[in-house]
């Protein structure tokens, strides 16, 4: 009998199969941790895997089906689960792929790992990134390069790689990530997988390790909308250890069904021009906007006009934050710590040295001038007052419509090494970074491959703060016009070597 594989079923897929007795959550766990074994070095998406931990979660689903309460099982029971590396989960180490924590012990379970769990997940293990989720491609790793599952070659994008990457491959049905300026939309469209950043406040980031503690989100990739919108039923709620967390009782699965008949869509003009844009994905995003339009959708022009500034505030902001958040890493308390200092500042400076890379120091010493006395009015004020007109921005233009549809990505994938530039990566995050400024939610919903490079192109949906469940119904309904995205065909079931 060939083994069993589970790559690429849905959450509802594995429960039907759980409730017929057609396979047990054991089996399920075990075939995802070989698989994870088998074909995972071929894309790098784990930096470590957590077995032990997938088959007791696995065993708790099995003896709730053989008590007889598997109706009482979460969203999420028997599916295959992992988690980006600034995520604390006890029993692994949260390295942030970096030198700094490579040998980190999680001290505790972050409220977001735990709400999976607690759903029915099955945790494999923890999933590659850029260092401390500074970075668009995950080669900032300090440990690896995470390879795109739809060609090798390419990056997955970042900083959320591995967790894009392990959906698009097929290891895992539900991952996390977290964004600060794309790191979940960006890689979800590289690698052709729905990817959400939801509303500011929607999640709890406790146990997270904090880049801009402003802008961080946490949130799910999956190859189905309906997977993604499971996941988030079980992440949302207002979390006592994390003050900006908010009550919420929306269930994401529900208006699915419902169809964009009557939705008012926006669009942004001025962002289709944008230089930079590749034409296969402003033709993708035109496309989707057109199928909209069939359904019933109303299609209005809406302006951002201060949008443009984002990318200067975001490059304010984000690093005085992580300037402050990376404070901690000082070799006493945390971090790694170079042996035979004789007097703490020299232990400091080389510690802090050699534990960082390059793009993490970069940020540290950005945000560190920014915010001295003399510059820090110059900057970021300004910064912070950009922020407030861009907000208003999105306020205004959601008094015109249900939902934005933008490009969530410039460009498909990259070669590994193509850019070498800070600033040419950083304009990856030119139509995401606005919305973590804004604190709105946003969703990358992947429409199939280019016409030119053959690789995934996506759109970015946008939604008013709170009405996450907006961007669900209109993904719904593309997905229902451009299907559901498959597991990249060089790893789809039987391939891979495997
Ligand atoms: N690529 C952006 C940066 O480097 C965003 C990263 C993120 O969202 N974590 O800051």
């Amino acid at each position: 009998m060939a083994a069993l594989d589970f790559s690429g079923w849905t959450a509802d897929a594995i429960r039907a199969g759980l409730a017929g007795k057609d396979f047990t959550a054991t089996e399920v766990a075990q075939a995802a941790l070989d698989r994870v074994q088998q074909v995972d070095p071929q894309i790098n998406a784990f930096l470590q895997t957590t077995p032990e931990a997938a088959l007791a979660a696995a065993r708790a689903v099995d003896d709730a089906i053989s008590g007889g309460t598997f109706d009482q099982l979460g969203p999420l029971a028997g599916v295959p689960v992992a988690f980006k590396d600034n995520m604390n989960m006890l029993g692994t180490r949260t390295t942030c792929a970096s030198r700094m924590l490579e040998n980190y012990e999680s001290a505790f379970t972050a409220t977001c790992v735990q709400n999976i769990l607690n759903a029915g997940g099955l945790p494999l293990g923890k999933l590659n990134m850029d260092e401390f989720a500074f970075g668009s491609s995950t080669e900032t790793s300090a440990f690896c390069t995470t390879k795109n599952p739809w060609d090798v070659e390419r990056v997955p994008g970042g900083s959320s790689g591995g967790s894009a990457a392990a959906v698009a491959a097929g290891l895992a049905t539900v991952t996390l990530g977290s964004d600060t300026g794309g790191s979940i939309r960006q890689p979800a469209s590289f690698c052709g997988v729905v990817g959400v950043k939801p509303t500011y406040g929607l999640v709890s980031r406790y146990g997270v390790v904090a880049f801009g503690s402003s802008l961080d989100q946490v949130g799910p990739f999956a190859l189905t909308v309906r997977d993604a919108a499971l996941a988030m039923n079980a992440l949302v709620g207002r979390d006592p250890l994390d003050c900006t967390s908010q009550e919420c009782s929306t269930d994401f699965t529900a208006n699915l069904e419902e169809g964009v008949e009557g939705m008012r869509i926006g669009v942004v003009p001025e962002f289709m021009e944008m230089q930079g844009l590749e034409p296969e994905m402003r033709a993708a995003v035109e496309q989707a906007v057109q199928k909209l339009a069939e359904q019933g959708a109303e299609i209005v022009e809406v302006e951002l006009p201060n949008a443009a500034a984002a990318m200067s505030a975001y490059y304010v902001i984000g690093p005085c934050e992580a300037f402050s958040n990376l404070s901690r890493f000082d070799s006493v308390r945390y971090g790694y710590c170079d042996p035979g200092h004789a007097d703490l500042g020299s232990q400091y400076e080389a510690s802090r040295a050699k534990g960082f890379g390059p793009e993490a120091r970069r940020r540290i010493m950005l945000g560190s001038y920014l915010l001295s006395a003399g510059v820090f009015e110059t900057y970021y004020y300004q910064a912070q007052k950009v922020r407030t007109l861009i907000t208003d921005d999105y306020r205004m233009a959601f008094g015109d419509c249900d939902c934005i549809l933008m490009p969530a990505s410039p460009r498909t994938a990259f070669k590994f090494g193509e850019i070498s530039d800070p600033t040419t990566m950083y304009l990856s995050d030119i139509f995401t970074i606005s919305i973590n400024i804004a604190g709105n939610g946003g969703m990358s919903m992947p429409l199939g491959l280019g016409a030119d490079s053959g690789l995934p192109v996506s759109a970015q949906l946008v939604c008013p703060w709170f009405k996450d469940q907006n961007m669900f119904r209109v993904a719904a309904a593309l997905e229902r016009v451009y299907g559901e995205a498959p597991v990249a065909p060089a790893f789809a079931q039987g391939k891979a070597g495997e």
